[in-house]
């Protein structure tokens, strides 16, 4: 589905949103849900006449098993690079995972038979990918980033979500390594006065504001 000029969300990707970035030199995907998505992304691709081959980089928003699951997947197929943020790249690699749930989180990988990814490309806010700069969000997990367009276009992966129905939704406090420091990176991605969110789970939000009951502190 086309939700913004030049980005389509793939349809019925397992838990996480996947996208494609069409750019004039190729696709930019960005995340790829749980495992078993690649055929449903690789065809999405296809459906925009583009091939495989023209993927040009996988990017991560964050480690998480549902936004990296059909990565490595998707980079057989592609034989593109994949990108994650500088605090994220050594979870995904395998080593570093966060101590508070770190056995459970092991568990899960293994029974999801997610293995590590040595990323081949290491972002940080100001760098460019495809035509999006890269902003870093922390606090959902140490590495997570957003990126942005200069029509004020944000995939912000878990960094701020989207309900379904168009309203913004605050990250997930429970599934946030800093929750304190995830509400402030989620308010200063609508500080940024986007036009569009993009998110990782649910759909998208248009102009979101600063007032927005989503981005308020816990309990007021
Ligand atoms: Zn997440």
């Amino acid at each position: 589905m086309r939700v913004a000029d030049g980005v389509e969300k793939v349809e019925g990707t397992r838990v996480g949103n996947a996208y494609l970035c069409l750019g004039e030199d190729g696709v930019l995907v960005v995340d790829t849900g749980m495992p078993g998505n690649a055929g449903r992304i690789l065809r999405a691709i296809e459906r925009l006449d583009r091939g495989p081959r023209d993927v040009r980089v996988i990017v991560l928003t964050h480690w998480h098993p549902d936004h990296i699951g059909s990565a490595a997947a998707l980079q057989r197929a592609t034989g593109a690079p994949v990108a994650i943020g500088a605090f994220d790249a050594p979870v995904l690699a395998g080593h570093g995972l966060p101590a508070r749930g770190r056995r459970a989180m092991r568990l899960i990988l293994a029974i999801l038979r997610i293995h590590a990814i040595e990323p081949d490309l290491v972002l940080r806010t100001g760098d460019g990918v495809g035509g999006w700069e890269v902003v870093d969000v922390p606090g959902h997990t140490a590495g997570s980033i957003a990126l942005r367009r200069g029509d004020g276009v944000v995939i912000t992966g878990d960094a701020l979500l989207g309900d379904g129905h168009g309203r913004l939704r605050g990250p997930d406090p429970g599934l946030s390594l800093d929750p304190a420091q995830a509400r402030a990176s989620a308010r200063s991605i609508v500080a940024l006065g986007p036009s569009l969110v993009l998110p990782g789970h649910g759909s998208p939000v248009r102009s979101p504001r600063p007032t927005d009951p989503a981005l308020a502190e816990p309990g007021r």
